[in-house]
């Protein structure tokens, strides 16, 4: 099963802390595989194990830069340093989006920089300098394997607009996901 299920905001897994790769095996080879082809599915810039209901210390990300150069990669048990976000009013520039709460967008102030330290699927480590959008995917990612969506960043109204959206949608509880390719879902 290449492309799988992506949970949605409530399920336990996307909201725990989740646990450092200590087997660099088929299994997760075949799990990197599969959120590759989930990601593209879907179509997303990123996607962390966890919202395909693994709880393990993986996400991958594909971002080409404004020259077409293909930034796309697997990034294991991560560290994440951060420049101190801004204090400032946010924009339509900062919106963000996660296939975890699909079909809403809003706006969150990231760090403008960040470095990235992971290990690929061999175990070698390898480090990103990141700036821009880039930046912010992989804070958003980073904070999926801490448990934390970019939901629980907002400020209101932000916050009570996607509280609305939640009890709407019956999502904020276990058992709500999304098939890339088949549901027709704007995420
Ligand atoms: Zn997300």
């Amino acid at each position: 099963m290449p492309v799988r299920p992506i949970l949605i905001y409530g399920d336990d897994v996307l909201h725990d802390h989740a646990t450092e790769v200590r087997d660099f095996d088929q299994k997760l080879r075949d799990l990197v595989r599969d959120m590759f082809e989930t990601m593209d599915a879907a179509p997303g810039v990123g996607l962390a194990a966890p919202q395909i209901g693994v709880g393990l210390r993986v996400f991958v990300y594909d971002y080409p830069d404004d020259e077409g150069n293909e930034r796309r990669g697997v990034a294991i048990n991560p560290s994440l340093f951060i420049t101190p976000t801004e204090v400032r009013e946010t924009t339509s520039a900062d919106d963000e989006g996660c296939l975890s709460f699909p079909g809403e967008r809003y706006p969150l102030v990231r760090s403008e920089t960040a470095i990235l330290r992971a290990v690929d699927l061999e175990g070698a480590p390898f480090e990103l300098v990141c700036d821009g959008w880039f930046a912010r995917i992989m804070q958003h990612e980073f904070d999926h394997l801490n448990g934390i969506l970019y939901v629980d960043r907002l400020d209101d109204p932000f916050m009570k607009d996607a509280e609305k959206v939640m009890r709407k949608s019956g999502w904020g509880k276990p058992g709500n996901s999304w098939m890339p390719g088949e549901d027709d879902i704007d995420a």
